[in-house]
C-alpha cells in the first residue's frame, strides 16, 4: 500500500483493520509516518451522495449527473482536477470528460512555475536517486522545509554537512547551519554565486547552449547590488561559496518558485550548477519536485480538445463545474472568481464534504485510498508504489474508475479497458521488483541527465532572461506544515508576523501612536480585518506575512495563467 498524499515522501505503509478500526503502520523504506497519516481517521468523511446539500442514494446522484450533462452543451462544462492525491488512476475521469467534449481548466497550483524554469534549462525535472543523495558529502536544502513536509529526506542526510537557505527560520533552518535571505530573491543569490564561480576561475562546464549569453547577463548584474537585493553578507557569501564549490547535493523546494517571474529562478540554480558540474554525477545534483511519471506509462494522456488555463477561469463561460478532489473555495489563488461557483451547477466528486462541497448542487462521494486499487510514482525518490483493495467499503461511495464505467456505459461510449489492464499498462515500464507492491525505476540506475538533457540537442540551456523583481515593503510567504495538506486535515488559519510588531501594534491600540504612523504590513492587516488572526512569532523577519496554507491568504492572492504565484 502507498500513502497517496501530495507530499515528497510517497511512503509505503501497511493497512490493518483492528476492531472496526483501520490502522497504518510505516513498513520497508518509510518505517514511521508523519502525523497526518498517523491522525487520518480523526478526519471522518462518511458523507453521503447529496443533492441540493439533502442525502440522496447513490444511484440518483448518478442519474442526476448522466442528466446535468446530457442537458449541457459539453464546451460549457468545465473539468477542474485537484493535485492533493497522487494516484495515477484518479486520472481516468479524464478519459471520459475528453470524449464527452468538456473544458479542461489546465494548470498547477504548486511546483509549476518551477519547473517551468527547470524545463527551459534541462527540457525535464526529473528526481535525484536516494543513492545519489546517500553518496553526497554535503546537502544544501534551498527553499525546501524538509523537517515538515519531507521528512524521510532526514535520516538520509543524517552525518552530512547540511546547510539551509530559506526566507524564515524554518523548523529545518533550526536543525541545521542556515542562510537567511528576503523573500523571492534565490534568483540574485544563484546569480550572485555565479558571478563568483566565474570571478575565481572555477569554471568547469561551458558546454551549453547561449553560455556567451548568460556570461553576459552575470556581467550586467553588480555585487553590491546583488547582496543587497538578498541581504548577505560577505562572510555568508564565503560560506556558500566554500560550500558549494567542490560538490554537494542541492534539494530545491517550493520556497524557490513563489513570485510570478520564479521560473527564472529555478533556471538561474540549474545554470549555476551546471557550470560547477553538477548534473549526471553519482555524488551530486540539483532537484525541485521531479516529476512523479516519468519512467512510467501513462493511459490516460489527453490532448484537451478544449481547455482554459486555471487561473485565466473565468466562470460565467461555463454553466457546470465537475471537480474532482479538489477544494478552490480555499486552496486555490484567485478566490473572488471561484466564490462564483455556488451560482453554477457545481458537482464536486471528492473525499471531503469541504467548503466547495458544502456549495455543490451535487456531492459525489469517491472512495477511500485503501477501497481501491492504484499506482503512484513520487516526485522525491525512485519506487513507484502500488496499492490493491484491502478493505470495502461501507457506505456508497465510488472510485474513478467505477464512475469512468458509469458515464461511459450511460453515453454510450466505447473504449474503456478493465482496470487491472490500465494498473497493467502504467506499470508495463522498465521497472525492477523490490518488494511486494513496491518497484524501482531501472532509467535511475544512472544518475538523472547521464546521457545528456531532455532538450533537442541534448544541451544544456543555459539562463537567458534577466529578473527585476521590485521589492515590496513587505512580502507575503506561504508555505506547508506538517498537520495539513492543502485543504485537508487540521489547518492553521493564522497569519504571522515578526513578534517585533507586537509593540508597535500595542502602542497603536492604546492610541499612543497614530495609523499612519504604522508600517505597512500592519496597516494592511487592520485594513482587512486580519489582527484576530494575527500570531508574534520571534523567526519571522519584521517585512513577512507568513501563512501556513492559503486558508486565509488566497483571499488576498491573484494569479493568471496556468501556473499560481503566490506573490503580492
Ligand atoms: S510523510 Fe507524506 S507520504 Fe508519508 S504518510 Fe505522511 S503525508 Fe503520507
Amino acid at each position: 500500500m502507498f500513502c497517496p498524499l501530495d507530499c515528497w515522501d510517497s511512503c509505503k505503509l501497511k493497512v490493518r483493520n483492528e476492531k472496526l478500526k483501520v490502522k497504518f503502520e510505516g513498513d520497508g523504506f518509510s518505517p514511521y509516518l508523519c502525523w497526518k497519516l498517523n491522525n487520518y481517521h480523526k478526519f471522518p468523511r462518511k458523507i453521503p451522495t447529496k443533492y441540493k446539500s439533502k442525502n440522496i442514494m447513490l444511484s440518483e446522484g448518478l442519474e442526476k449527473l448522466v442528466y446535468i450533462l446530457k442537458k449541457t452543451d459539453p464546451k460549457k462544462v468545465l473539468f477542474v482536477k485537484g493535485s492533493g492525491n497522487m494516484g495515477i488512476m484518479q486520472n481516468i475521469t479524464k478519459l471520459f470528460f475528453e470524449k464527452y467534449g468538456a473544458t479542461f481548466a489546465v494548470g498547477s497550483t504548486c511546483d509549476g512555475i518551477g519547473e517551468m524554469g527547470i524545463k527551459k534549462g534541462r527540457g525535464k525535472s526529473l528526481i535525484l536517486p536516494t543513492w545519489v543523495i546517500k553518496n553526497a558529502k554535503k546537502v544544501l536544502i534551498w527553499g525546501r522545509n524538509a523537517a515538515v513536509t519531507n521528512i524521510h529526506l532526514l535520516p538520509l542526510i543524517k552525518n552530512k554537512e547540511v546547510l539551509v537557505i530559506d526566507t524564515i527560520k524554518s523548523k529545518t533552518a533550526k536543525m541545521y547551519e542556515f542562510i537567511q535571505v528576503k523573500p523571492n530573491s534565490d534568483y540574485f543569490l544563484a546569480i550572485l554565486l555565479a558571478k563568483e564561480v566565474i570571478d575565481r576561475g572555477i569554471v568547469k562546464r561551458e558546454d551549453g547552449n547561449n553560455f556567451y549569453e548568460y556570461k553576459k547577463l552575470l556581467k550586467s548584474y553588480d555585487k553590491e547590488d546583488l547582496m543587497k537585493k538578498c541581504a548577505i553578507d560577505n562572510e555568508k557569501l564565503n560560506l556558500l561559496f566554500d560550500f558549494i564549490k567542490d560538490g554537494a547535493v542541492v534539494l530545491t523546494g517550493l520556497g524557490v518558485a513563489k513570485c510570478k517571474e520564479c521560473y527564472k529562478t529555478t533556471w538561474a540554480i540549474d545554470s549555476l550548477f551546471f557550470m560547477l558540474d553538477f548534473f549526471g554525477k553519482s555524488d551530486r545534483g540539483v532537484a525541485f519536485l521531479g516529476s512523479s511519471g516519468y519512467g512510467l506509462n501513462n493511459p490516460f494522456a489527453i490532448n484537451h480538445k478544449n481547455k482554459v488555463a486555471l487561473f485565466d477561469v473565468n466562470l460565467d463561460d461555463f454553466d457546470v463545474v465537475f471537480i474532482q478532489g479538489a477544494n478552490p473555495l480555499v486552496s486555490f489563488v484567485n478566490r473572488n472568481e471561484w466564490k462564483k461557483l455556488k451560482e453554477k451547477t457545481t458537482i464536486v466528486f471528492g473525499k471531503y464534504y469541504d467548503e466547495t462541497a458544502k456549495l455543490a448542487t451535487l456531492f459525489l462521494p469517491t472512495k477511500d485510498f485503501y477501497e481501491k486499487k492504484d499506482v503512484r510514482g513520487s516526485y522525491f525518490h525512485e519506487y513507484v508504489l502500488k496499492s490493491s483493495q484491502v478493505l470495502s467499503s461501507k457506505f456508497e461511495v465510488l472510485s474513478e474508475y467505477e464512475l469512468t464505467k458509469f458515464l461511459f456505459d450511460a453515453f454510450e461510449f466505447e473504449g474503456l479497458e478493465a482496470e487491472d489492464k490500465y494498473i497493467a499498462e502504467i506499470l508495463n515500464a522498465n521497472l525492477e521488483k523490490i518488494d511486494d507492491g513496491v518497484y524501482k525505476k531501472r532509467v535511475f540506475d544512472l544518475p538523472p541527465y547521464s546521457d545528456g538533457f531532455f532538450t533537442n540537442d541534448k544541451k544544456f540551456n543555459f539562463l537567458t532572461e534577466k529578473f527585476e523583481y521590485i521589492q515590496k515593503p513587505f512580502e507575503i510567504v506561504t508555505a506547508k506544515e506538517n498537520k495539513a495538506l492543502n485543504s485537508q486535515f487540521q489547518r492553521d488559519s493564522s497569519i504571522y508576523i515578526s513578534a517585533k510588531s507586537k509593540n508597535i501594534m500595542l502602542r497603536y491600540e492604546n492610541n499612543k501612536i497614530e495609523y499612519n504612523e504604522l508600517p505597512d504590513i500592519l496597516k494592511w492587516i487592520i485594513d482587512n480585518n486580519l489582527l484576530n488572526k494575527v500570531k508574534y512569532s520571534d523567526d519571522i523577519p519584521e517585512n513577512i506575512v507568513f501563512a501556513k496554507g492559503g486558508e486565509v491568504i488566497n483571499e488576498f492572492l491573484k494569479a493568471d495563467g496556468e501556473n499560481a504565484w503566490y506573490e503580492r
